[in-house]
């Protein structure tokens, strides 16, 4: 029978929590999951939430060899009364249907997901954690399941959503990270998919974070993959400038991922008096700023981090120390109020918690 009533299958074996000092980053995962299947004929059906537990995929499973699949990363906050916080994840499940949509995926009904986010969240309540600094990542995905290696759209999908206690992503926490900047490898260009949240785009940055790594940098820095002069993206997150008291953003160009992150920022800071420059913006035009004293502050932004000081930007042979490695006002003051939003401890005035 077709239906889109959640039916729920609640978990007999319930796992140790970890202990809050110790959560990294997406290892560990709550008592339950929610699972919904897409047939061609009869649309996405049955919702259901089920114990967390492994998947049967053929091998021919279309998601395996053609990476037809997309993704979403947001967070649930518990805040000191009580209450579940999510910070616009209706911005979420519009991505997700955008990004659904550059990879041939049928969309969802975002409002039905995220009724069954809410029921899913209920059942693991307990998981969120609150020790400063932590929450619970929600992982909303699709994968392609037809049993077939053509070269072509899947005819049947999986949608998913998976509960993960995480710490603060990165192990320096606020403190200002290094970046080097990546000359040989690009992430995305106009035309592609890096708009989307789509699996290959995050494997296919793995060789230069891996050698920015081993050169001792936290992150990469793309540049965008025509003219190699144009600043993208830092790692997975968008990235801000405080150059001579403008703000600057690269503009939304077609191969930057839209982060929720950043368009809250360009919100918040509007709301400040500040407006957000969103432009091109070149390395040569950053080091330029640089050089002359006016680089004040370099950051990212993303659900992960919230906010992202950067301490230094490694350019070929060029190294730029900003900030004298300190997190910058601007910075600090953005990183405590979305934060402080998410977690309910202060008023939220774009009413943007859920
Ligand atoms: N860029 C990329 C490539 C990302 O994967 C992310 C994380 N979703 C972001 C930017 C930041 O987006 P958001 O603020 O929505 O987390």
């Amino acid at each position: 029978m077709i239906t889109m009533k959640l039916t729920i299958t609640k978990s007999s074996n319930f796992k140790t929590k970890p202990d809050p000092s110790s959560l990294s980053f997406g290892k560990h995962f709550t008592n339950h999951m929610l699972m919904m299947n897409y047939t061609e004929g009869e649309g996405w059906t049955s919702p259901q939430i089920v114990p967390y537990q492994p998947i049967t995929l053929d091998p021919s499973a279309m998601s395996l060899h053609y990476s037809q699949s997309v993704f979403e990363g947001l967070k649930a906050y518990r805040t000191e009364d009580d209450r579940i916080l999510l910070f616009r994840p209706e911005k979420n499940f519009e991505r997700l249907n955008r990004s659904s949509d550059r990879l041939s995926i049928p969309a969802v009904n975002e409002e039905l997901v995220l009724s069954y986010l809410k029921e899913l969240l209920l059942l693991d309540k307990e998981w969120i954690p609150t020790t400063e600094g932590t929450s619970l990542y929600i992982r909303p995905f699709i994968i392609a399941t037809e049993p077939n290696l053509s070269v072509a759209p899947s005819t049947t999908y999986t949608f998913m959503i998976i509960l993960s206690p995480v710490g603060s992503y990165y192990a320096e926490g606020i403190n200002p990270v290094s970046i080097n900047v990546e000359e040989k490898f690009t992430r995305a260009v106009l035309g592609g998919t890096g708009t989307a949240k789509t699996a290959g785009n995050y494997s296919a940055a793995y060789k230069a974070q891996v050698g920015a790594s081993g050169l001792g940098y936290s992150q990469v820095l793309w540049l965008d993959g025509i003219e190699k002069k144009y600043i993208e993206e830092v790692g997975s997150m968008n990235v801000f400038f405080k150059i001579n008291g403008e703000v600057v953003t690269p503009a939304l160009s077609g191969s930057i991922l839209e982060g929720i992150t950043r368009m809250s920022t360009i919100e918040l800071l509007a709301e400040w008096g500040i407006t957000v420059s969103e432009r091109r913006l070149s390395m040569e035009e950053l080091y330029q700023a640089y050089e002359k004293g006016e680089l004040e502050e370099a950051f990212g932004t993303g659900t992960a981090a919230v906010i992202s000081p950067i301490g230094e930007l490694n350019w070929g042979d060029k190294k730029m120390v900003i900030n004298n490695r300190q997190t910058g006002d601007l910075a600090k003051k953005l990183y405590d109020t979305l934060t402080g939003i998410q977690t309910g401890k202060i008023h939220d005035p774009f009413n943007w918690t859920v």
